[in-house]
């Protein structure tokens, strides 16, 4: 009968670029690491953990799903964004202890593998679309065979059609690399031009096209899986299976996408790899985060039959120090003591070996870089965008 691992100590670290690092410490001098980024609401994020250490120091870390369950349902309010993304930093950090306490990665502890490799896509292009064919040609250069771009800027409610030309005719240039290459509408486009856009990218075969309107349409998104034979993806946004639902039961969905440190962390992430399976829905996390988050999906893909790709966010563009002048990085591997674990090789990373996650995070660095962005930097926060009449756009 193993020994209770009692949670002693719950930690926070913000660090740049646009991260939130949990830490958690037992009684039995084990430490898991977790990460709960929400992108441009950190302070509401740390909020929420002074809540979480309230509750849960003195808990017994080995009870993982008590803990969840009791962190979702025992507050009365639950589900969303900011309580989401603080229990899944929480529930990783768990599953990283659990792992180091019994020598195993946790793919071990989830079944076992049902793969040797794992296939990650990059990020081309900012969030205005230009250089994408050099920025495919790094990538390629860099071991990916897949990449994801943005489809457009800023598009209002009823854009000429001319603007979406731009969008197919980059999507036509990086498929000559000879990359595959997914487009992300953003949720940026309403539903007049979304479904012009989509129609146009169509026969050049997009691996497939994310948030082509915003979470709120489900009906709307299932009416245009009907229109296009192109593999609609969604889920950045979406909180727990229960969100994940209604695109599954009205056809909406080919491509599931959830966050892990939104859904709920490695514990929702299973099993909503497991209800999407039941609809043939193929699963490709998230994540445009940091080496935790990005650790974590590796542990659910290695044991999801129906995992397809995973999003890498190295090199993307947010990946930036505020002291980037003084040759500080703030990337992928920048806060890693093992960063070579996330090596590409033809289009794929390796399978985790180490226990817990399987990733060496250098907690003085954490620590140093963390108390010295606190104390000189805001959080990051995205863009306003504003169309030519100056009402709100999409970012
Ligand atoms: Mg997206």
């Amino acid at each position: 009968m193993p020994t209770p691992s009692l949670i002693t100590k719950l930690e926070v670290f913000r660090v740049p670029p646009r991260w939130l690092f949990v830490r958690v410490e037992t009684q039995d001098n084990l430490v898991g690491w977790g990460e709960g980024t929400l992108e441009g609401h950190t302070e509401a994020i740390e909020g929420a953990y002074a809540d979480l250490r309230e509750r849960f120091v003195g808990a017994d870390a080995d009870n993982i799903q008590d803990i969840w369950q009791t962190a979702y349902r025992a507050r009365f309010y639950r589900g969303g964004p900011v309580l989401m993304s603080a229990l899944s930093g929480l529930d990783i950090a768990l599953w990283d202890i659990k792992g180091k306490k019994l020598g195993v990665p946790v793919w071990q502890l989830l079944g076992g593998k049902v793969r040797e490799r794992i296939k990650v896509y990059g990020w081309i292009g900012g969030d205005s679309p230009s250089d994408v064919v050099e920025n495919a040609l790094e990538r390629r250069q860099q071991g990916f065979t897949a990449v994801k771009m943005n489809g457009t800027d800023a598009v209002s409610w009823l854009d000429s059609p001319s603007e979406l030309l731009d969008a197919v005719q980059r999507v036509k240039d990086v498929r000559a690399t000879g990359l595959d290459v997914a487009v992300d509408f953003h949720g940026r486009l309403h539903k007049s031009m979304a479904k012009q856009l989509a129609k146009l990218l169509e026969p050049h075969q997009p691996l497939f096209i994310e948030e082509p309107l915003l979470p709120t349409q489900p009906e709307e998104i299932a009416d245009l899986a009907r229109a296009i034979s192109t593999p609609i993806a969604l889920g950045e946004r979406l909180f727990t299976r229960s969100d994940f639902r209604p695109y599954l039961e009205k056809r909406a969905l080919d491509v599931a996408q959830p966050d892990v440190a939104h859904c709920g962390g490695i514990s929702e992430l299973h099993r909503i790899a497991a209800l999407t399976e039941m609809y043939d829905v193929a699963l490709a996390p998230h994540c445009p985060l940091g080496p935790i988050a990005f650790a974590a999906c590796l542990q659910v893909a290695v044991t999801s039959p129906n995992f397809a790709i995973q999003e890498m966010s190295w090199k993307i563009h947010y990946n930036k120090h505020p002291d980037e002048a003084a040759g500080l990085e703030a990337d992928l591997h920048t806060y890693m003591s093992n960063p070579s674990v996330f090596d590409i090789v033809d289009g794929h990373v390796a399978v985790l070996q180490g226990p817990g996650l399987g990733i060496e995070i250098n907690e003085g660095l954490v620590r140093e870089t963390s108390a010295k962005y606190i104390a000189e930097q805001k959080p990051w926060r995205n863009p306003v965008w504003r169309g030519e009449d100056g009402s709100v756009r999409e970012w």
